[in-house]
């Protein structure tokens, strides 16, 4: 049987610079391009929720 063969490049993670095979994620708003999955769960989720946080306080702000 033959395998379809895709290109398994490695990408580099932009934020810790690992080697990485898996699809990879955006990593803004920290970085301009793309992480690991594990930079993902540890650093651009929690700045997107410091960023929507932040944008609440803001919209709060505005409003008083
Ligand atoms: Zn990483």
């Amino acid at each position: 049987m033959e395998k379809t063969t895709t290109t398994k490049t490695d990408k580099i993670c932009t934020i810790c610079g690992t080697k990485f095979k898996e699809f990879g994620n955006n990593a803004m708003p920290v970085k301009d391009g793309i992480c690991c999955d594990k930079c993902n769960d540890d650093v651009v989720i929690t700045a997107r929720i410091r960023e929507i946080e932040l944008d609440r306080l803001f919209q709060k702000w505005a409003k008083a």
